[in-house]
């Protein structure tokens, strides 16, 4: 597949549409878990909740303060992890942290990444890819401490 020049222009659209209109923002009841993440080199900030149900992800809520890249990924998240089992959940998540930790080296599958792959351009910032990963590593950490319950 040969690139075309207006992939990036393409993600950075994807990357603003969730930053303005942000998918399943706010905190809800009920839920499982609660965690604050800080990504300090950038000032984001985000409190997430999860709920879980039957090893289902039933629900992702959250609110977050900070840049555009760490707000539109909390966005990506809840679309990605919503509505599927937890361990699907773990797997999209260790996809996108493989993107984000390729150096823009790691070809991600949109099938499973959707518009995750918008970050894929991100990866190769090593100053943005924390504000990429924020809200999946509250995700994982929530998970991790509602399935300890
Ligand atoms: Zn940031």
């Amino acid at each position: 597949m040969t690139s075309t020049p207006n992939l990036d222009s393409l993600y950075q659209e994807i990357i603003l549409d969730h930053y303005k209109n942000p998918h399943g923002q706010g905190l809800r009841e009920p839920f499982d878990a609660e965690v604050h993440h800080v990504n300090p080199t950038c000032g984001d900030e985000i409190t997430l909740r999860v709920h879980l149900a039957d090893r289902m992800v039933a629900d992702v809520s959250y609110t977050s303060l900070g840049c555009s890249i760490s707000q539109a990924s909390a966005s990506v998240l809840n679309d990605l992890v919503v509505g599927k089992s937890v361990q699907d959940g773990l797997a999209v998540l260790d996809q996108f942290h493989a993107m984000m930790q390729g150096k823009g080296q790691v070809v991600p599958d949109e099938d499973v990444l959707e518009d995750g792959i918008a970050f894929a351009g991100v990866a190769q910032f090593p100053a943005r890819v924390k504000c990429a990963l924020l809200s999946w590593m509250a995700f994982k950490d929530a998970v991790l401490q509602a399935e300890e319950v």
